[in-house]
């Protein structure tokens, strides 16, 4: 038995300049969506109600969005290495990379950090 397909993320309620991407998975979603619960894929970054982690674990910077409905079987979501994310909107860049302290908290949760390609 398989487990049962993840829930999907919260998909923006704006496409406005609060948008913001989590700089660990790339979601999209709105600084507010954040702030309420969080990034679907980085729990552990624990964003709920913090304004300043909010700052540094997401960025306003980045080019295109695209929405992924099912990640593990979408050839677009391999290519960007989401496919292990829940589905929701992603960008297909970041520029910035996570602080030193934020790289620490994944490499505490066990969890992969893949910092973007330097141009
Ligand atoms: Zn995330």
């Amino acid at each position: 038995m398989r487990n049962a397909q993840p829930e999907p993320a919260q998909i923006p309620t704006s496409f406005g300049h609060e948008l913001r991407a989590c700089l660990r998975c790339r979601l999209v979603k709105t600084y507010d969506q954040f702030r309420e619960h969080g990034c679907e894929n980085c729990p552990f970054f624990d964003m709920n109600d913090d304004n300043e982690r909010i700052v540094d674990c997401t960025t306003p910077n980045f080019n295109g969005i695209i929405s992924v409905m099912d990640p593990s079987r979408s050839w677009a979501a391999r290519w960007l290495r989401i496919a292990k994310f829940v589905p929701g909107c992603y960008t297909l860049a970041v520029s910035e990379t996570l602080s030193e302290d934020m790289k620490n908290m994944c490499e505490d949760a066990q969890m992969q950090y893949v910092p973007p390609k330097r141009v």
